[in-house]
Parts: C-alpha cells; sequence; structure tokens
C-alpha cells in the first residue's frame, strides 16, 4: 500500500498547500476567525447579509 508512504513523510499537503489565497481574518469588530466569505467569517457574513437586506 503506497499510502503508508505518505503517512510516514507526514502530511502532502504541507509540500503542496491547496490554498493559493492568504487566509484574511473576518472584517466584523472583535472578530479574529478566518473570513470565508466577502470578507466575513461565515457567521458575520450572515449576519451582515440580514442586516443589510432589511
Ligand atoms: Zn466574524
Amino acid at each position: 500500500m503506497h499510502h503508508q508512504r505518505l503517512m510516514r513523510h507526514g502530511d502532502p499537503s504541507i509540500v503542496r498547500p491547496r490554498r493559493v489565497k492568504a487566509i484574511a481574518d473576518c472584517k466584523w469588530v472583535n472578530c479574529a476567525k478566518e473570513a470565508v466569505t466577502k470578507g466575513y467569517c461565515s457567521k458575520h457574513y450572515y449576519i451582515q447579509r440580514v442586516m443589510t437586506s432589511v
């Protein structure tokens, strides 16, 4: 099984990072979570969307 050799080498994603975009923090005040959508984390993107749509 060749995947056993892979495990010995550690996480292959470290050698070949999938993320090209730099990780940004959520724009929300006092939120240090990773931004996933339009500069907000998933929770604050939802809150922000609800607020702006009213
Ligand atoms: Zn947030």
